[in-house]
C-alpha cells in the first residue's frame, strides 16, 4: 500500500475556543463561519462534536428563506445565481450559496469552479458562497447540509440557496432541506421535456427555461406551453399552487425580476395556507430521523461482536486478497452464523 506523501505535511488545524466561533458567527464573520461548517462536516469526533456544541449554542433563526436550485451542467445556474445574488443583495438580503455535489468524492472542483464563475457575487460582502462536502455513508450529503444551513443562517445570511446537479437522488435531498424548490431547464423541443425526469417535474415549485435569449427566444416560448398542459395534469404538493413557468436569460438578465417575484409568491402564500411551518417542521423530524438512523447503525456496525472480524474480511478485499463477492458472502455467513450482539 502506498500513503501520498503529501498528507504528512498537512498542518492539523487546532481546535479553538467555543466562544471563538460563537463569536465570530455573531459577528458574521465568513473565515469562521466555514471553519465551523468543516468542523461539522469532519468525521474526527472531537472536530465533529465541537461542530455539534456550536450548533447547541446558536439561535435558529425562522426569518430565512431556503431556495433548492437544481439543473444539469452548463445550464446556466452560476450565470443566474450571480445575477440573483446580486439583485437580493441589493434588496438588503445577505446571500448564501451552498453547492451540493454528490457526484463527486472531493469538492475541491466546485469550489474553484463555482468561485470563478460567480465572479461579481464573490466581491460582495454579503455574500457567501461555499461547496458542502458530499458525506460518503449513508444520507451524509442531506445531514451536513441541514446543519451547513443552519451554521450560515446564524452567521446573518438570510437568503440561503442550495445549489445542485440534477443527477441521482441530490434533488430529493435538497428539496427535503429548502422552503422553495426552483428548476432550470433549457429551452427544448416536445422531446427535451418529455425527457425531464417526472420526479423532478413533481418536485419543482418554480421552472425556469433558460438562455432564452436570441434565436432560443421562441423555442423557449414554446417549452413553456407545453411544460403548463404536463404541469396541469400534476397535483403540487400544496394546495392552491400551480407551479410558475418562466422564461428568461441569466446572462441578458431578463426574467430574473419575475423569477423573484414568483419566488417571493410561493413564500407567502406558503406562509398564509400554513404550509411554510408545517414543511419545516416535517424537515426536522426528517432531520432527526436521519440522523438517529445514523447513530444507531454506526453503534451497530461497530459495536457488534463480529465487527472485528468484517474489520477484518475489509481488510482482505483491500489488499486485493478476495474479491467484492467473497467479502459479502463471509460477511453474509458471518451475520448468519453469529448474529448481531
Ligand atoms: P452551470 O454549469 O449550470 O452553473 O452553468 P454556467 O452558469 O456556468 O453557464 C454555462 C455556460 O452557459 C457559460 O458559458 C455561460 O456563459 C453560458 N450561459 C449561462 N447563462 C446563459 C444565458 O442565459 N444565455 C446564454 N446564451 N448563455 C448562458
Amino acid at each position: 500500500m502506498s500513503f501520498n506523501p503529501r498528507i504528512q505535511t498537512v498542518k492539523k488545524h487546532k481546535l479553538k475556543p467555543l466562544e471563538y466561533y460563537l463569536d465570530g458567527l455573531a459577528a458574521s464573520n465568513r473565515y469562521v463561519l466555514s471553519e465551523c461548517i468543516t468542523l461539522i462536516e469532519s468525521n474526527r469526533p472531537e472536530k465533529k462534536n465541537l461542530g455539534y456544541e456550536i450548533l447547541a449554542n446558536i439561535t435558529p433563526t425562522h426569518t430565512s428563506i431556503r431556495v433548492g436550485l437544481t439543473g444539469s451542467p452548463g445550464v446556466g445556474k452560476s450565470t443566474l445565481l450571480d445575477n440573483m445574488g446580486l439583485k437580493l443583495i441589493r434588496k438588503g438580503h445577505k446571500v448564501a450559496i451552498l453547492a451540493v455535489d454528490p457526484s463527486s468524492g472531493s469538492s475541491r472542483g466546485s469550489i474553484l469552479g463555482d468561485k470563478t464563475r460567480m465572479e461579481s457575487l464573490v466581491k460582495e460582502d454579503h455574500a457567501y458562497i461555499r461547496p458542502t462536502a458530499s458525506g460518503t455513508y449513508l444520507g451524509g450529503t442531506a445531514a451536513n447540509t441541514r446543519e451547513a444551513i443552519m451554521l450560515t443562517e446564524a452567521a446573518g445570511y438570510d437568503f440561503i440557496i442550495i445549489e445542485t446537479v440534477g443527477v441521482g437522488q441530490s434533488e430529493t435531498h435538497v428539496s427535503s432541506l429548502v422552503d422553495v424548490f426552483l428548476l432550470l431547464i433549457l429551452p427544448g423541443a416536445g422531446d427535451d421535456i418529455q425527457g425531464i425526469k417526472r420526479g423532478i417535474m413533481e418536485l419543482a415549485d418554480i421552472i425556469f427555461i433558460n438562455k432564452a435569449d436570441g434565436e432560443r427566444v421562441e423555442l423557449a416560448n414554446l417549452s413553456k406551453k407545453q411544460l403548463k398542459s404536463a404541469i396541469s395534469l400534476m397535483q403540487h404538493k400544496m394546495e392552491g399552487w400551480k407551479p410558475h413557468i418562466l422564461t428568461g436569460s441569466g446572462l441578458n438578465d431578463s426574467g430574473i425580476d419575475h423569477l423573484l417575484t414568483s419566488l417571493f409568491d410561493f413564500i407567502n402564500h406558503s406562509k398564509d395556507v400554513g404550509y411554510f411551518d408545517y414543511n419545516r417542521n416535517e424537515q426536522d423530524l426528517q432531520w432527526f430521523e436521519d440522523q438517529y438512523r445514523n447513530m444507531v447503525l454506526h453503534e451497530i456496525m461497530t459495536k457488534t461482536d463480529i465487527y472485528p472480524e468484517v474489520l477484518t474480511i475489509k481488510e482482505k478485499l483491500q489488499s486485493g486478497e478476495i474479491n467484492p463477492i467473497d467479502a459479502i458472502v463471509n460477511t453474509r455467513n458471518l451475520i448468519l452464523s453469529k448474529g448481531i450482539k
